[in-house]
């Protein structure tokens, strides 16, 4: 059925380093140190996209970057030019300036310890990391962070410090639909027990130039509907299921469940798909047939129950409405 409107948020995606420790069979963002486009960004670049999201009326500060990148070798020195011997360290500081120029940080850092949660969860409106599946599939052979329960353990971990959290799977890397099932039923027990998961991400595997899955098949859109709809019928409602318009059409996702349509950038790229350019915020509303609204990286409900630090809560004020969405002036 329908949802009554479809969300997004407007963002700005900061890719603070493409350098990372697994090696996904469908990545195309990550880069090899000593590559020529194997980067970290400095604070003053982190500065300027967010100075430009605010200027475009930007409400989040999308980091997403390679997982614990100092277990690459040379990736230390490019670190502590820059004075920090920690990745969270330094996120930490972006988020507070992040904050600082009117931009709610929602960071996905890849998998992450109960101690490194505590020290983002006061910087952050909400936190993500994509379980992915829970099969095992080629595309994550000796990949360390792909293993499933570490994953899971991290999404736990998240639950119980309250952190609002954005999770997904991805379709059709290898995957078995028994296993995406149990996927999204394993996501389902998480929001059970703790209550924080605020969407789930209905990924489509798009095949990327130079990776190992370059010449595999993107599923079609019936396989999207079959997943959106087995995904809305084993979901709570009140998890939202978001589907990304760069790499789908939402008309026929939004009609079986879908009822978000993600973080959407007037400024920045997607750099996980860089090929798939994001629609006009101004035209997103021709895509679906029903109403949308825009909403924060925190989701309505998780702003009228508090769940934010007294480090955000200023900011939250500002940016929402007495429903918990967006503001609008
Ligand atoms: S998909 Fe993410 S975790 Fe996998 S190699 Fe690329 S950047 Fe790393």
């Amino acid at each position: 059925m329908a949802p009554p409107f479809v969300t997004f948020s407007r963002n700005v995606f900061i890719p603070l380093t493409n350098v990372c420790r697994n090696r996904c069979g469908y990545c195309g963002f990550r880069r090899d140190m000593g590559h020529p486009e194997a980067k970290l960004l400095s604070q003053a670049e982190v500065t300027n996209i967010l100075e430009r999201g605010a200027r475009a009326g930007c409400s989040e500060a999308l980091f997403t970057f390679g997982e614990r990148p100092e277990e690459v070798a040379g990736f230390m020195p490019l670190l502590e030019g820059l004075g920090y011997d920690s990745i969270i360290d330094y996120l930490v500081e972006l988020c507070k300036l992040s904050i600082d120029i009117g931009l709610l940080p929602h960071s996905n850092p890849g998998i992450l310890e109960k101690k490194e949660l505590e020290r983002l969860k006061p910087y952050n409106a909400s936190m993500g990391l994509m379980l992915e599946t829970v099969g095992i599939v080629d595309a994550h052979e000796g990949c360390t962070g792909k293993v499933p329960e570490k994953r899971i353990k991290t999404i736990v971990t998240a639950g119980e410090l309250g952190v609002p959290f954005t999770t997904g799977i991805l379709v059709g890397i290898g995957e078995t639909w028994e296993d995406r099932v149990r996927s999204i039923r394993a996501i389902r027990d998480v929001h059970e027990e703790s209550g924080n998961i605020q969407e789930v991400i209905i990924q489509n595997f798009i095949p990327k130039p130079g990776s190992k899955m370059a010449s595999r098949h993107a599923p079609g859109i019936r396989e999207m509907i079959k997943t959106v709809s087995m995904a809305r019928q084993n979901l709570p409602e009140d998890v939202a299921i978001q589907v990304s318009p760069n790499l789908v059409h939402p008309k026929e996702l939004v009609s079986c469940g879908a009822n978000d349509l993600g973080g959407i950038s007037p400024e920045t790229i997607d750099y996980i798909n860089p090929k798939s350019p994001w629609p006009d915020i101004r035209k997103l509303q021709d895509m679906v047939d029903i109403p949308l609204r825009e909403r924060l990286p925190i989701y309505p409900q998780y702003v009228k129950k508090k769940w934010y630090s007294k480090e955000i809560a200023p900011l939250i004020r500002e940016l929402s409405d007495a429903e918990g969405f967006r503001k609008t002036y």
